[in-house]
């Protein structure tokens, strides 16, 4: 693999600037909540991108339909136990019963989806060790969590 050591906030800023001429075109805007300090990430950090690129890509396109003005997405990084956490939240519809299908290879609600995105993310996420959910937010809207452990990802 090519893991190396790199800062994970970093890696979001530039993840959220390559999708910006997409997320900006679906009049989603961003904010973003790095927590300082965060101990450095050992990991394939194009693969990473990989990631943040998939769950911000899915965030603007499931809020296409929302008012403009309402279509918000939301960055956390923070330290958790024994690893960190990378949160993408939005304001959309909400993954309601489809939850358990979501991760699913080629699982798609898009008239020209290829439901690929979620599947790779979710192998990428356990190759490193790591675990990702999906859950419902309070006022709608739904939050992805992406867990990855410190010590399993010094491989
Ligand atoms: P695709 O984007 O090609 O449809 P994905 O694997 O990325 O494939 O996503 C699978 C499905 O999960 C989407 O078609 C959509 O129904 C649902 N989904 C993913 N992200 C979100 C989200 N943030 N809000 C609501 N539904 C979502
Ligand atoms: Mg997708």
């Amino acid at each position: 693999s090519s893991r190396t050591d790199f800062c994970v906030n970093q890696m979001i800023e530039e993840a959220v600037e390559i999708t910006r001429r997409q997320t900006a075109a679906l009049g989603a805007t961003i904010s973003l909540s790095p927590a300082p300090g965060m101990p450095l990430l050992h990991a394939d950090r194009i693969q990473l991108q990989q990631i943040m690129i998939n769950l911000i890509v899915n965030a603007a396109q499931a809020m296409h339909e929302q008012p403009e003005g309402a279509r918000r997405i939301a960055i956390a990084s923070y330290a958790c136990e024994a690893g960190l956490m990378i949160e993408v939240a939005d304001t959309g519809p909400g993954i309601g019963d489809k939850a358990h299908r979501i991760f699913d290879a080629f699982f798609t609600t898009k008239p020209d989806g290829m439901g690929m995105g979620l599947s790779v993310v979710k192998g990428i996420v356990e190759a490193h060790g790591g675990s990702i959910r999906a859950a419902p937010r309070i006022g709608g809207g739904t939050l992805f969590q992406v867990k990855l452990p410190y010590a399993a990802t010094r491989i």
